[in-house]
């Protein structure tokens, strides 16, 4: 076997720029999804991957142009939410009703005063169930209070596309979300507002983009990172980061002769439902079995951050990654935790996920500051070296068979079932 190269924190960095600055915002099926797929493709094969491709595949998705709040004379700029409903240049009005509390759980009861209503949600609980409610209460338009301030609005983790399972999007209320500052304004004063949205949905494509490094033996080790990223943020740390891990991770290893074959494959669409690697799985159905684990990078080189890991797997899997990677001191999980990975391991694929946040990525992740100025080379080259040792150490094993226990197993299927059920026309 040839002497790999070393993962360089500097040229991954350069990746992450590209992607999270000359780049910008990927929302999923806009132009820069077609933009970020060809470089991707480009850099791919300029290390000498085989088998360089790109597979499309269909997705909804929206431009905003227009997310106010009127206040008799003042007016608020919100964000709206992927997909939400727009409103007549005119906007919706009505009466305010206020809900804030730590989680959403009204009763069906309760549920009736929001009717013909603006809602003002003041919650950490956002979640698909709390649209839903709300649109079957009938209300006029809804207003997310981000809940921390000092940060841009934010769409809370996961549920950027909270209406996808509405069906009928001419009948979907205007979603807004607004600071802190604005929404306690909001919150203190207003008893009827306006709310004016500019939502298009449309049909569009995104893409999986495919490499491999042709191993001594068929079985694969399958890296993963998504590249898009959630509407208005330059997704940076999320996920900028881990597509520059898996794209110098791929250049390292192109210069090798590994044991395994490595294949990396840069998800489109994870905001959105975890599609690309669904996609990817539906696809490859047939050929999945050659698949003996997956690395997953997600959410990766914050300035201040701290490793964590989270394994589907059997518990030899997390010390095996323990070992490897001892001396740098992550925090470990046997936990179906993560984006894509949770879809491999669906499938039936042992998953190790790789996060490298810290408290800033919390707050920043799905907002507009999410940029490339928390992003620090030390950080990618941390994690970067960490999976190039396990892998290395696993090119020296025999054997690439890890299995996951039933009980993770039906943990992670139930809660991915739930994502496709709350999304079933997808
Ligand atoms: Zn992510």
């Amino acid at each position: 076997m040839k002497e790999t190269q070393k993962f360089s924190g500097d040229t991954a960095f350069e990746v992450c720029r590209h992607l999270a600055q000359s780049i910008g915002v990927r929302v999923q099926g806009l132009e820069s999804t077609v933009t970020t797929k060809d470089y991707l493709c480009t850099q791919l094969s300029q290390y000498g991957l085989e088998n360089v491709h790109a597979e499309a595949f269909p997705v909804l998705t929206s431009r905003q142009k227009k997310a106010q709040i009127i206040a008799g004379t003042r007016t608020f700029e919100g964000l709206s939410f992927g997909l939400s409903g727009s409103t007549e240049s005119e906007g919706v009005s009505g009466p305010v009703v206020k809900y804030t509390s730590w989680s959403w759980n009204p009763t069906p009861d309760n549920l009736s005063r929001f009717s013909d209503k603006i809602v003002i949600l003041y919650t950490r609980d956002f979640s698909q169930q709390v649209v839903q409610d709300l649109i079957q209460a009938g209300v006029q338009g809804i207003i997310y209070v981000t809940y921390h301030p000092g940060i841009p609005p934010k769409l809370p983790m996961g549920f950027i596309y909270s209406a996808l399972n509405t069906g009928d999007f001419d009948l979907l209320p205007p979603i807004i979300s607004v600071s802190y500052q604005d929404g306690a304004k909001l919150l203190a004063n207003a008893r009827e507002l306006t709310i004016l949205a500019d939502v298009t949905i449309l049909q569009s494509e995104s893409f999986n983009v495919i490499g491999e490094i042709p191993g001594l033996e068929p079985d694969v080790i399958l890296f993963s990172a998504h590249y898009d990223s959630a509407p208005y943020s330059p997704g940076a740390a999320d996920n900028a980061a881990g597509t520059a891990i898996l794209l110098e991770l791929a250049r390292v290893f192109a210069a090798s002769t590994p044991r395994w074959t490595l294949r990396f494959v840069a998800c489109g669409s994870e905001e959105c439902a975890l599609q690309g690697a669904r996609h990817y799985c539906q696809t490859h159905s047939t050929s999945l079995d050659e698949i003996k684990l997956n690395l997953n990078f997600d959410v990766q080189g914050a300035r201040i951050g701290n490793l964590a890991l989270g394994v589907i797997g059997e518990k030899r899997l997390l010390t095996r990654v323990n070992q490897a990677i001892h001396q740098w001191n992550p925090e470990m999980r046997l936990a179906p935790t993560g984006g894509d990975n949770r879809i491999f391991a669906y499938y039936g694929i042992p998953a190790v996920h790789w996060w490298f946040g810290g408290g800033v990525n919390f707050l920043l992740n799905h907002t507009p500051h999410d940029r490339i100025d928390n992003i620090a080379p030390q950080s990618l080259e941390f994690v970067g070296r960490a999976s190039e040792v396990f892998v290395n150490e696993l090119n020296q094993q025999r054997t690439l068979r890890f299995s996951i226990p039933q009980s993770q197993h039906k943990k992670n299927t139930q809660s991915i079932e739930s994502i496709m059920m709350e999304n079933n026309h997808l």
